[in-house]
């Protein structure tokens, strides 16, 4: 398990410390009441923050976060005031924040920017700046808030960064520079990726009064006005992350089926409507099943309806295991579900499908002192229609035919 080392002499606050961490980040806490302490367990564990206090009994002023700093150890000072010799003794030093810790609310802001940092290590961030000085400067901050930071000298060496790495979800970037400016690279960069897939932060010291908004119209997230602190640049940049997880966060809600974690209806036909015309243009073909549990009321009757819900879980995870990724998979309702198989023909569905009714078949759900199986049947439409809706209308109506053949087998049209 990932550690935080936690450097806090108060032993009941750092225990209050610790859960809230725990809670945030899931990861194991090691307290060390002393630097001493702290010494001993930089020296045989390894880890990847940790949250310190200032003025300790064996340490003066800041000389735990130069010893974390030393050490490569990611600090975070916990203070009691942010005041002006606070901001002295931390000056020059890259750490990932200073914080508060008085009230309960200050404890919240703990956990969730600790949170933050950590998720920013999947996030890859790209500085684009003519001055040497600074893209280094930027570079040192955005790794101290974890990123994972690529440099570009001028527009055009950015737009190759972003065809060579196209999950770059950040862009830092001048807006002088030579060959192509920050202006032109914001304008070159939305026609391609989104605003919630991807944010540009305009960093300049323009001083004309119309650039921030003439920034921020033409397709920039954020602008900050140079010269900046570093805290207003991490505070920034952050938030531009936290926004960018929530919109994706709110995506995945509203394509996903909440019980189950498979695409639902809307998703269904969203995406399958684009690889239907896909398949219709390249003249390869495609699949549609409908797959329904067998007597499904009967066991919410005889078990339960949280049996029920627990057997549709179940088959969610069969679909998910035995059919190819390829294969776009959603949840209708109930005990319903529908599957889109790219590059798939008759014999090749039928086959598939079979793999999954005879693992249902085979497998016994255990719910709690329960213990009961299931069947389903399935109905495929084979035929390249001109519209997904009317192949999945079709694959309907041969699941009705399979169900009054007896249930518990395929029929494919
Ligand atoms: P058939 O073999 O013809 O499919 O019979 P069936 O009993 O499965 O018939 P039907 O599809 O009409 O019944 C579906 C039942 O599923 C009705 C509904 O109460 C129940 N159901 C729908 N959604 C859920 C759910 O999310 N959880 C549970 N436990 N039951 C659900
Ligand atoms: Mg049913
Ligand atoms: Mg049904």
């Amino acid at each position: 398990m990932k550690k935080i080392l936690l450097i806090e002499a108060n032993k009941a606050f750092a225990k209050l410390i610790a859960t809230k961490l725990r809670v945030e980040t899931g990861y194991d806490v090691i307290p060390a009441g002393t630097l001493a302490e702290a010494r001993v367990l930089a020296g045989t564990q390894r880890f990847e923050l940790a949250v310190t206090g200032l003025d300790l009994p064996d340490g003066a002023g800041a000389e735990a976060v130069d010893f974390l700093l030393a050490q490569k150890i990611p600090p975070l000072a916990l203070v009691e005031e942010y005041d002006e010799r606070v901001k002295r003794l931390l000056e020059g030093k890259l750490i990932v924040d200073v914080l508060l810790k008085r009230t309960t609310e200050d404890l919240n802001i703990l956990g969730s920017t600790v949170k933050r940092v950590l998720a920013n290590r999947r996030v890859k961030a790209l500085v684009v700046d003519d001055a040497m000085t600074y893209r280094v400067m930027m570079k040192d901050l955005l790794e101290s808030q974890f990123f994972r930071v690529f440099e570009a000298s001028d527009g055009v060496e950015a737009l190759k960064m972003l065809e060579e790495h196209p999950d770059i979800k950040l862009v830092i970037t001048d807006y002088y520079m030579p060959n192509m400016d920050g202006f032109e690279l914001v304008t070159r960069i939305r026609k391609k990726h989104k605003k919630e897939r991807l944010s540009i932060i305009v960093l300049s010291g323009a001083q004309a009064e119309d650039v921030a908004a003439k920034f921020l119209k033409f397709g920039a997230n954020d602008y900050i006005k140079k010269p900046f602190s570093d805290e207003e640049f991490n505070v920034r940049v952050n938030l531009n992350a936290e926004n960018m997880d929530l919109i994706e966060s709110i995506h995945r809600m509203a394509n996903s089926d909440f019980m189950t974690g498979l695409y639902n209806r809307r998703y269904f036909f969203e995406t399958g409507n684009k690889e239907h015309q896909k398949a219709a243009r390249e003249g390869t073909k495609l699949c549609v099943a409908m797959l329904d549990i067998d007597h499904f009321k009967r066991v919410n009757d005889t078990y339960g309806h949280d049996a029920g819900d627990e057997a549709i879980k179940k088959f969610a995870r069969i679909l998910q295991d035995m059919l190819p990724e390829t294969c776009l998979i959603a949840r209708f309702g109930g005990e319903e579900f529908c599957v889109l198989m790219p590059a798939a023909d008759a014999s090749k569905a039928k086959g598939l499908l079979e793999t999954v009714r005879k693992a249902v078949e085979a497998q016994s759900m255990v719910y709690g002192e329960l213990e009961f199986g299931f069947t389903v049947s399935a109905g495929v439409c084979s035929k390249q229609l001109p519209h997904l809706e009317e192949m999945v209308n079709q694959a309907d109506a041969m699941l009705y035919e399979a169900k009054h053949g007896g249930r518990n087998r395929i029929r494919v049209a």
